[in-house]
């Protein structure tokens, strides 16, 4: 196994997932096979209790992982399919180290976080690089790493230890450093400053690592001297001192790596020079091409609960982008906090509330994301039924389609306690019910998590047409909660259609309204799984309703083809 380091200096938030995946993309269309590992150095074992207001949302993975956002930037930039263990994290580390301390596995030894912490990253590592993720036998050729926080933190010592240790023993034709950095520019003389750069790859060689490359993070070109003196200062060779200046968009990044023959130093830094071909990234190229050069933009609502930072729904953004992409368009999403459309905000803030709901009208499709809790939720079942009311385009993503079967349960069917017993734990009319896989009374993890199959019901809705008639779906899951099963028959009176069903015909997990132009509730989340050039089907029909392009779609493809 090659392994491809990414570490970052300076400050956080300076892109390096977007650079370690990017350099995944360049090798991959050298015709290597590429896997990758996230290590986050937090105490969490995973991403599932973390909040998305701090930490961005929850990424989720096919076998049910809850992980850090960065493993969707990775399966979208590599259309890979990764595992829970391709994200190590401290916690995951100290416990399994703690579990075989009181196993006795350790005969009588004193633990330390060296040898035996850094051993189990070690070997962590090596495992799970050896996991094929691409849909092929065998592992891959090179395995990028990419070690969050930066360089210098506390948490990140034993991390970068083992990384040392790994890059010892596995000898200078395997290993390639990458160090992430900021190179910025400082008032009226308007100079590249190295020196931040300087210090932080000093700190790294203290800690007995060299990286091979520097990849600088600058808002302009870097110029040529200030090439020669981060070369100089830093002991990287010229040649490897790659740039990712600012760039109109993220698909630009490979293609910036590349026009720098990054590929070619890195593939060398490898000794894979002999087995790659020269990159073919035509795809990316005409991607990035494309969308900077789109005039007319799809006006869409997002009413969720989480709209102050954009990163708690980052897989939904990225899913309407492909789609937007796809349909020839810009995405402008419209931010509706949930509870700014609610009767109180009209009281309390008369401006938040009026302007809420004006950016709602004014809006062509309305999305409500996943969420729990219910706060914002009133604010939604008036989105939900403004979007059906008015045939609005409408696509409710887990929370979003239980919004919908409590707000029609209300509106249609008359049920004023219709609710779910997520917010109202006796509420005289529970639409929707706690519904776990195994035992109710089971103290452990409750929730419904990763692939599961949705068997089509029919292959005449609009669900079957956009993903061109299959039997089945398979698409991931997180939540607890599910529609009543006893109520679906009093529902399907109101023209609602369950079209999708589990395999024991007992779990809802599409819906769609008849009269209405585009309406479609899932309970799995479509966004997860959707690619840059693989729109997801749905995303891709909420922007061809929203643009009164569907209906010539679904004609054009009914065969099945894309
Ligand atoms: N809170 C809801 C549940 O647990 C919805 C979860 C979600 O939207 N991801 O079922």
């Amino acid at each position: 196994m090659k392994y491809v380091l990414v570490t970052g200096g300076v400050v956080s938030g300076l892109g390096k997932g977007v650079t370690a995946s990017s350099v995944g993309v360049v090798l991959k269309a050298c015709g290597l096979r590429v896997t990758s590992i996230k290590i986050d150095p937090y105490l969490n074992t995973d991403a599932g209790t973390m909040s998305p207001f701090e930490h961005g949302e929850v990424f989720v993975l096919d076998d049910g992982g809850e992980v850090d956002l960065d493993l969707g930037n990775y399966e979208r930039f590599l259309d890979v399919r990764l595992t829970r263990d391709n994200n190590i994290t401290t916690g995951k580390i100290y416990q399994s180290v703690l579990e075989k301390e009181r196993k006795g596995d350790y005969l009588g030894k004193t633990v330390q976080v060296v040898p035996h912490i850094t051993d189990a990253i070690k070997d962590w590592i090596e495992s799970v690089s050896a996991i094929p993720v691409d849909g092929k036998v065998g592992p891959a050729d090179v395995c990028v790493i990419e070690l969050g926080g930066t360089v210098g933190d506390i948490e990140s010592m034993p991390f970068i230890e083992a990384l040392r240790q790994l890059f010892f023993s596995t000898g200078p034709d395997n290993f390639c450093l990458i160090h992430v950095s900021l190179v910025p520019v400082l008032g009226v003389v308007g100079e590249q400053k190295t020196k931040p750069t300087q210090h932080s790859v000093r700190e790294l060689r203290a800690l007995g690592l060299t990286p091979h490359f520097l990849a600088c993070r600058s808002a302009q070109p870097l110029l040529e001297n200030t090439k020669q003196k981060l070369s100089q200062f830093c002991h990287v060779s010229a040649a490897n001192i790659l740039n990712i200046h600012d760039v109109p968009n993220i698909w630009h990044v490979p293609l910036l790596l590349r026009n720098q023959n990054a590929h070619e130093a890195i593939l060398k830094q490898l000794a894979l020079l002999r087995v790659a071909i020269p990159p073919n990234l035509q795809e990316w190229t005409n991607r990035a091409e494309t969308f900077d050069n789109l005039t007319s933009s799809v006006k869409i609502a997002m009413v969720g609960k989480y709209v102050g930072l954009t990163d708690s729904y980052l897989s939904v953004v990225k899913a309407l982008l492909h789609a937007c992409i796809a349909c020839l368009l810009k995405p402008s999403i419209e931010w509706i906090a949930a509870s700014d459309l609610e009767d109180e905000s009209a009281k309390l803030t008369p401006e938040v509330h009026t302007k809420a709901w004006e950016t709602l009208r004014n809006a062509a499709c309305v999305l409500i994301p996943g969420g729990f809790g219910d706060r914002g939720v009133k604010g939604m079942i008036l989105a939900a039924k403004y979007a059906r009311e008015n045939k609005v385009p409408y696509l409710g993503i887990c929370l979003g389609m239980q919004i919908s079967v409590i707000e029609i349960s209300r509106s249609v069917l008359g049920w004023k306690g219709a609710n779910s017993t997520e917010f109202d734990e006796h509420a005289p009319n529970p639409v929707v019910i706690f519904m776990p896989e195994g035992s109710r009374t089971h103290m452990g993890s409750t929730m419904r998590l990763g692939s599961r199959r949705t068997l089509l019901q029919s292959s005449d809705c609009i669900t079957a047409k956009l993903y061109h008639n299959p039997e089945y779906v398979d698409e991931r899951h997180r939540h607890r909660y599910e529609v009543n099963p006893e109520v679906v028959e009093h529902l399907e009176k109101t023209g609602l259609r369950f079209v999708g069903k589990d395999e024991s015909g007992q779990r809802m997990e599409i819906l769609e309204l008849a009269s209405h132009p585009f309406y479609v509730g899932v309970q799995f989340h479509p966004e997860y799984k959707s690619r840059p050039g693989k729109p997801s089907a749905l995303f891709l029909g909420l922007i061809l309703a929203a643009t009164g392009q569907l209906e010539a779609y679904v004609k054009t493809h009914q065969n099945g083809s894309i």
